[in-house]
């Protein structure tokens, strides 16, 4: 029987295979590995695909939500407002610059719920990361004016959200910054670590590309403390040969969760993903909800079909979090949808064939 990887990269990898190794090798021949002409290039080019005036190229995702933070100065006393249901990346990097992580539970479309946030802002309260969770961005414009109002920075998580738009606008250019991660399995990635910080704002960006290059935008110019976080010429390269095809594999993302919707649509007690008005969900996972989301998962398991998880445990409720003695009741909707969320294979070279066999095993499951 054929397996159906809940994710395959290597798939994409063939497609592509001659420019990605005709793009690494160029690398290595041109010894371009820190800080080279590929690194420049993938930070213009990922600025224009965004529609942002500025991408910093850094480490991974989880560095580019630190950065920004530190650049803004948030640190110790200060709160930074989040979603229960993320990647520990979103809540950790709070923590690491000496702010407290002040958690806000999800609405149904796995979003930050905006009508839980304004009991949260306090005297303290510097800055809000939603999160584009699973593709699909928050409640962009009611969070650009709860911002507004209680002058407080907006930094989008973008790390599962690239080219998602939100009216006619790509996420990433709400607030002050949008962070982004090329992790491997990420819609775009990188074969290794990646991430970048995107900006329309001069100064910020700037600040961001010498925080995390040692302080330093000239060699031994340390103009203050930062970290080693570059994006790496290799990385860089095959980002840059990957970047042309986003949009292609966004759309098959995106045919591939409409025909999930088709063959899925007269299944009793499973849940699609809602999708809020206004916006694209770019699919970096399809998540459904399901009762039974462990008898599924066996299922589909023994159907040799992948599925996975996304999370386990809403964040405040893990024990990184036991500090600040959350309790689940805080976070009803999260609570709830941990035990039922069941994410399914997801990648643009899915066929038809292969869901619809994913489909008819959920089918006679339920
Ligand atoms: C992947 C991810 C990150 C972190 O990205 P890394 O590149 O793995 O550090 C941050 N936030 C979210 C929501 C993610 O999914």
């Amino acid at each position: 029987m054929n397996q159906i990887p809940f994710v395959d990269l290597g798939l994409q990898y063939r497609s592509i295979k001659s420019e990605i190794d005709g793009a690494i090798q160029a690398v290595i021949d041109e010894t371009a590995f820190i800080n080279g002409k590929h690194v420049a290039q993938f930070e213009e080019n990922f600025a224009e695909a965004i529609g942002a005036r500025h991408s910093v190229g850094v480490a991974n995702g989880t560095d580019a939500i630190y950065i920004a933070m530190r650049v803004l100065g948030i640190g110790r006393g200060d709160e930074v407002i989040t979603v229960a249901n993320s990647w520990i990346s979103t809540s950790e990097t709070i923590s690491q610059t000496g702010a407290t992580p002040v958690f806000v539970d999800i609405n149904d479309c796995f979003t930050i719920d905006v009508s839980a946030i304004e009991a949260k802002i306090t005297s303290a309260t510097k800055a809000i990361i939603p999160v584009h969770l699973y593709g699909q961005p928050a409640d962009l414009r009611e969070l650009v004016a709860l911002c507004e109002k209680h002058d407080l920075y907006l930094i989008e998580d973008c790390a599962q959200a690239h080219l998602a738009q939100y009216g006619d606008t790509t996420v990433g250019n709400f607030g002050i910054a949008g962070t982004f991660s090329f992790y491997p399995g990420k819609n775009l990635g990188a074969y290794g670590d990646a991430g970048a910080i995107v900006s329309n704002d001069d100064a910020f960006a700037l600040e961001c590309k010498k925080f995390a290059r040692h302080g330093a935008l000239k060699k031994h110019d340390h103009e203050i403390e930062g970290i080693n976080s570059r994006l790496d010429g290799i990385q860089a390269a095959v980002l840059n040969v990957k970047l042309p095809y986003l949009a292609n594999w966004t759309d098959a993302r995106q045919e591939n969760a409409q025909l999930y919707r088709k063959h899925l649509s007269s299944v009793t007690g499973i849940t699609l993903p809602v999708v809020s008005g206004d916006r694209s969900h770019v699919y970096h996972l399809f998540v459904i909800r399901c009762a039974d989301r462990q008898g599924l998962g066996q299922e589909l398991k023994k159907a040799g079909i992948g599925t996975a998880v996304h999370y386990p445990t809403p964040l405040p409720l893990l024990p990184a979090y036991s500090y600040l003695g959350h309790d689940a009741a805080e976070f009803p909707v999260a609570v709830q949808y941990q035990s039922e969320i069941i994410s399914l294979p997801m990648f643009a070279e899915l066929t038809e064939a292969q869901i619809i066999r994913i489909a008819e095993v959920v089918s006679g499951f339920m």
